[in-house]
């Protein structure tokens, strides 16, 4: 035999060998995508990426939990239109078939999002209140308020985008999850004080990739999560995790994980 037909043989058996292998497993992963966010929540094949980190690191990070087969993720949600959440997201929007593309439709000037609301038709505004069904998991929103009845975009609450950040949380393996976007400590004390956080919750995505901006004593006192995730670059521009955010968590025997340090961190 030809070297040419021994090398087809030879990936043609290991195809057939990564079909018969690969598993789905039931997880949710915080992806180290460097400077930015971008958490995948898996049930079986069914699939919500949460934001999608600043560039295209998010599409070799996938290609690790969901087979090359597979080419359809269910909901696509964008915390808010920062760069480092919405860059990767336009490459998995060119590379997959996405069934919603949820967001929350805050005011800010982007070409990159102006080009993804004007791309796509399969967008879905969401806001406080909502609740996305992932096979039985029930993502619930809990920030921003969405006003049902406005027309075009909503202001930004405070002037300050991050604290437009879609707030999640679910129950998933027997844990509680609360991921914060980029939320600052302002509208942690305004979640607290509402009561829309009041209790404790096993993994939090710190907000604002552990800046000392984010991450109050109070609200990780009230929280109290047994994980926290900081998704940061090693050596960033921005001096994420901060120091005193890293303390705090150590105050209060929050074990947190570093995706710079962990690589992909997967919960399961
Ligand atoms: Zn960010």
């Amino acid at each position: 035999m030809s070297s040419k037909i021994v090398e087809n043989i030879v990936w043609v058996i290991l195809g057939i060998l990564y079909l018969l292998t690969f598993r789905y497993e039931d997880s949710v992963v915080f992806l180290d995508v460097g400077q930015g966010d971008a958490t995948l929540i898996q049930k079986g094949n069914v699939q919500m990426l949460v934001d999608g980190g600043p560039d295209d690191s998010v599409l070799y990070q996938l290609q690790k939990y969901m087979p090359m087969y597979d080419r359809r993720i269910e909901y696509v949600l964008l915390t808010h239109p920062h760069d480092d959440h919405l860059m990767g997201l336009l490459r998995v929007l060119e590379r997959y078939e996405v069934g919603e593309i949820l967001y929350y439709p805050v005011c800010y000037e982007n070409e990159n999002y102006e080009y993804l609301l004007q791309s796509y038709g399969n967008t879905r505004k969401v806001g406080a209140g909502d609740t996305i069904r992932l096979e039985d998991i029930e993502v619930k929103i809990l920030w921003p308020v969405l006003k049902r009845d406005a027309v075009g975009c909503v202001k930004q609450f405070d002037g300050n985008l991050n604290n437009d950040s879609l707030v999640i949380q679910f129950e998933y393996m027997n844990k509680r999850f609360l991921l914060m976007g980029d939320i600052e400590s302002n509208v942690e004390t305004l979640l607290l004080t509402q009561q829309i956080v009041s209790s404790k919750y096993d993994i939090l995505k710190a907000g604002h990739h552990c800046s000392k901006s984010s991450s109050s004593e109070t609200f990780i006192n009230i929280v109290s999560p047994s994980v926290a995730v900081c998704s940061v670059a090693k050596e960033n521009s921005f001096g994420h995790p901060s120091s005193e955010t890293l303390n705090i968590f150590s105050k209060y025997n929050v074990q947190y994980l570093l995706t710079y340090k962990e690589g992909n961190i997967q919960i399961k």
